[in-house]
């Protein structure tokens, strides 16, 4: 598992009051101390101030906080210590709290989970969307958000949404044309009719989370390609989500990439979704050689992605989507055109894959929204 930083970006602020700061340090601290425990498992008090670098007193106290709230508990001492009095281990409680996601991306079929805080789906839902737009689509995620409230028994920290569209880092569906969905304060209304903490956020930044911290990622700059009934992409590079200046990084689903290609939706020609996205994907293999089709479209896809690779040093990027499709000539002709066209620094490292997660990354990447938010872990 690996780290996200502050997933908002930075802002000028008031300078907060002495009493607010002292509160900020031990939400701060506290995050600190949440993150090792996710990431480096049970550990004593001792292990845990020198690995944090906080007093012992310090953890000590917010442990005692920890352990009052049940999101940790005191596991007994580890086997191999028998020397003196043992130290007691604190674990992470994974079910102490569950997290309702939502992936709103896919066609026809709004999906929900219950996922505890070590990302295991614990109950799923889905509910067919059968066309519904605007006001009537929201009312379907408020249905199923409900639906997923009585799947549990255990206090929620909150509701996580990967939303089709450009959104905006408050919640708000900026566009989605989809779902026709304008300025929709789509995070602000779970908020108000839950009583809850809600985020939403892009699917396809949504999904890269998903596989940042519980996928297989390394360290090194993750891209993340979404490729549905659209095509989005994903970042996470230096450990943060890259938002971009209006909150649209990674939108090259609309790029033209064949101005002699096919006509989009978007009313352009040849954008990149009209060469990947499963639709049309399905439509080519029904009257070609499928072996050909996808390498050629892996081909195209590779000349598009070079340069992104080449760009920005990327260590990892993940395919996501329907693996018949994707995981076979595709994958593999991308991944030689990439290194036939960027540099052999830049891509020497790189790894071309598919996720483990499946279908799940962008669910388990909603959860993810709520546990960098409100316990500053992911
Ligand atoms: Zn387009």
């Amino acid at each position: 598992m690996s780290t996200v930083r502050q997933l908002t970006p930075s802002r000028r602020q008031l300078r907060p009051s002495g009493k607010l700061r002292q509160e900020d340090a031990r939400r701060h601290h506290r995050a600190l101390l949440l993150q090792q425990l996710f990431q480096g498992g049970p550990a004593s008090r001792a292990d845990l101030a020198r690995s944090t670098g906080l007093t012992r007193v310090t953890v000590s106290d917010l442990v005692a906080g920890l352990l009052d709230q049940g999101l940790v508990s005191e596991l007994g001492a580890p086997v191999e210590s028998r020397v003196g009095k043992p130290p007691t281990l604190i674990g992470l409680e994974p079910d102490s709290t569950h997290i309702l996601a939502l992936d709103l991306s896919a066609v026809g079929v709004m999906t929900g989970a219950v996922v505890n805080l070590a990302g295991d789906v614990v109950a799923r839902l889905d509910k067919p969307s059968e066309g519904r737009r605007g006001s009537a689509a929201v009312a379907l995620v408020h249905e199923l958000t409900r639906d997923l409230l009585g799947l549990t028994d255990r206090p929620v920290l909150g509701i996580g949404v990967g939303s089709p569209g450009i959104v905006g880092t408050d919640g708000t569906v900026i566009d989605a044309p989809n779902l026709a969905w304008a300025n929709e304060p789509l995070a602000a209304g779970l908020r108000t009719v839950f009583d809850l903490p809600a985020h939403v956020s892009n699917d396809a930044n949504t999904a890269v989370l998903g596989e940042h911290t519980f996928g297989e990622a390394g360290e090194g700059g993750l891209m993340l390609l979404r490729v549905g009934s659209g095509v989005g992409s994903g970042f996470v590079l230096e450990g943060a989500l890259l938002h971009g200046h209006v909150g649209a990084a990674g939108e090259i689903g609309h790029v033209i990439v064949d101005p002699d290609g096919e006509r989009c939706a978007c009313g352009r020609v040849g954008c990149l979704e009209t060469l990947l996205a499963v639709p049309r994907m399905r439509a080519r293999l029904a009257t070609g050689d499928p072996v050909a089709e996808l390498t050629r479209i892996g081909e195209s896809l590779g000349g598009v992605l070079a340069p992104i690779v080449g760009a920005l040093n990327l260590h990892e990027l993940v395919l996501s989507g329907p693996a018949e499709l994707l995981d076979g000539p595709l994958r593999a002709a991308a991944d030689r055109t990439i290194r036939q066209r960027a540099m052999p620094v830049s891509a020497e490292h790189l790894v071309v894959r598919t996720s483990t997660l499946g279908d799940d990354v962008t669910l388990v990447g909603a959860a993810v929204l709520v546990l960098a938010a409100e316990l500053g872990v992911a």
